[in-house]
């Protein structure tokens, strides 16, 4: 079988130009980033701006397996298949890290016959958008050490720094440092942390800013300490505001690139999906949205944590309405909620089967408490059965939800027709009435237990002493409006990765609460999140290579 990246490499590109013409742009819309990659110019956004919406779908997943259950290929899959059925379709999603790409997890652009390229570039350094954000989160933290060098006219107090270096790569070393050791001249001795861009709050502000002028505003917003009054000190107190736009000027822009079957793809800005919301760039959305028919994208991790976070963070940010969710099962995710170990998910097991789908029944329950039309599909693996297959499908038609089977990682965009035909029935014919779970007037405390007892399925809620008094000093700081960006693990409902399947009237804990003011919300950790992740003993970088003869990158998955 070949290896994604043999797939990739085998694949007639067309230059970008040529992809872009298909849906009516021209070279001047583009800023061309060599052959097969281009920047989407501000001048094509402001002339399309009064072009009609698209309809707008989201792709999400039930509790995965710690391998991924194939979110990013059925989206590219399911465009390339509504492409296929003569629609204008566009993906729309997040770029890759280099931490997960060098880590464990591996590539993130699709995979099989469904996959968006160049994947070297992509999975690499792209179009630099990556870079260009860890240089602005690390201008700021220089100005700040400097500011307290240079006397501290501001009166920061040491202990309370809340702005994080940043680098994009797994690198535990860097998660506690002590930085300024040396002579006077070597700054303020303090102790420091490293996170990984990913995390770094300026890519959520990226993601979620409308334009420039919005971008520079959240920027200017951004907390990056408290003073010895407790009070906030912001990248505006420190005029850090407009050297980190001018680092942004072109990450800002949507990324143009395509999909093995030469469809257009936008893929532009990638936030962590726990401490942040987890989606491709607002901006890159709403562009995508005036280009195509119909734009699909994808939310990071399960849909208690990635499509809530679409639903409730961007969404409601944004003045977006999504007309139809797709929800990711596979045959293995299903028998891992249903108690089959890690190594014997290949094995058919349909008890643990009719055990498992009491997960993907929660979250189909979970997406129409939004009001938006549901579509599950079961993404294929080879070591499937045609009697898992027949149970997960009555399954879902006795529960009156539509499904498809997507064989997109096998065949691409053939395999995703029976979805597509799905998810444009649906569109036809299933209205969409969009709405937030919670309103922006609940507290913050109302806001987390809506989440934890509607989404999650918890009982209860606890907070710990610190989360308490930072909720109170957040809400007296004015923050209390904001929507709450929730923290836990991927691999339960619950706050508990052993909870498999459908867990119910269990205790949620908070353990820490914080604001970021720039972005525009409340992060909530639910347990230990780690936002500077570490390498694996044997790290997917010892497979990568540049084969010299053949002029290529290769073991890239
Ligand atoms: P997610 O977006 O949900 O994290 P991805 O689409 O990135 O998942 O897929 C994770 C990994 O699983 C990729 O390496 C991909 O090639 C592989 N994969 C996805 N679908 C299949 C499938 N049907 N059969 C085999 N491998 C698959
Ligand atoms: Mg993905």
């Amino acid at each position: 079988m070949k290896t994604d990246i043999q797939i990739a490499q085998e694949a007639c590109m067309l230059p970008i130009k040529e992809v872009a013409a298909k849906i009516g742009m021209t070279e001047d819309d583009l800023e061309l980033y060599g052959k097969y990659k281009a920047k989407i110019s501000d001048d094509f956004i402001d002339k399309c701006k009064d072009n009609k919406d698209a309809k707008l779908v989201l792709v999400t997943a039930i509790n995965p397996t710690p391998a991924g259950e194939g979110k990013t290929t059925v989206s590219i899959g399911l465009t390339q298949g509504l492409c296929r059925l003569g629609r204008k379709a566009i993906v729309a999603l997040r770029e890759p890290s280099l931490g997960p790409c060098f880590g464990i997890k591996g590539g993130a652009a699709g995979g099989g016959y469904s996959q968006v390229v160049p994947m070297e570039d992509l999975n690499l350094h792209f179009t630099g958008d990556f870079h260009a954000i860890t240089s602005a989160n690390n201008l700021l933290a220089a100005m700040l050490d400097n500011h307290m060098h240079q006397g501290n006219a501001l009166h920061i107090d040491p202990k309370r720094i809340v702005w994080k270096r940043c680098i994009d790569m797994n690198d535990r070393a860097l998660r506690n440092i002590v930085i300024g050791m040396g002579a006077r001249a070597d700054g303020v001795v303090r102790e420091d942390h490293f996170i990984i861009t990913v995390a770094s709050e300026i890519m959520a502000i990226l993601c979620l800013a409308d334009d420039m002028a919005d971008l520079k505003d959240r920027l200017g917003k951004i907390i990056v300490a408290y003073d010895y009054d407790n009070n906030p000190v912001t990248a505006d107190d420190l005029h850090a505001t407009g050297a980190m736009a001018a680092l942004l000027k072109d990450a800002i822009k949507p990324n143009l690139v395509q999909t093995l079957e030469n469809t257009p793809a936008i893929v532009h800005g990638g936030p962590f999906a726990n401490i942040a919301h987890g989606c491709n760039s607002v901006r890159a959305t709403k562009t995508a949205m005036k280009m195509a028919d119909i734009v699909v994208t994808e939310a990071g991790f399960g849909a208690d944590l990635g499509a809530e976070k679409f639903l409730d963070i961007k969404c409601r940010l944004a003045g977006l309405k999504p007309d139809a969710i797709v929800i990711v099962a596979t045959v293995r995710a299903l028998k891992y909620n249903g108690g089959v170990p890690k190594d014997q998910l290949s094995e058919e097991n349909m008890e643990a089967l009719r055990k498992g789908i009491a997960n993907l029944d929660k979250h189909i329950e979970n997406m129409h408490k939004y009001n938006v039309p549901v579509v599950v599909t079961l993404n294929s693996f080879i070591t499937d059965t045609e009697e898992e297959y027949d149970f997960i499908r009555k399954h879902c038609e006795e529960l009156g939800c539509e499904f498809a089977l997507s064989k997109v990682w096998a065949e691409g965009g053939r395999g995703g027709e029976e979805l597509a035909q799905k998810v444009l029935s649906t569109l036809e014919n299933k209205p969409s009435e969009y709405k937030p779970l919670y309103e922006d007037e609940l507290s913050l405390e109302e806001k987390i237990e809506k989440v934890a007892k509607e989404i999650y399925g918890a009982g209860s809620v606890s907070y710990s002493a610190a989360a308490k008094k930072q909720l109170a000093r957040i809400t007296e700081l004015g923050f209390g409006s904001f929507p709450v960006c929730m923290a836990k693990t991927q691999y339960s409902l619950s706050d508990n990765a052993r909870l498999l399947g459908r867990p119910e009237g269990f205790e949620v804990n908070v353990r820490e609460v914080y604001v970021n003011a720039g972005a525009g919300f409340v992060v909530v950790l639910l347990g230990t999140v780690l936002t500077m992740p570490g390498l694996p003993r044997v790290p997917a970088a010892e497979n990568v290579d540049y084969d010299i003869e053949a002029g290529r990158i290769t073991g890239l998955f």
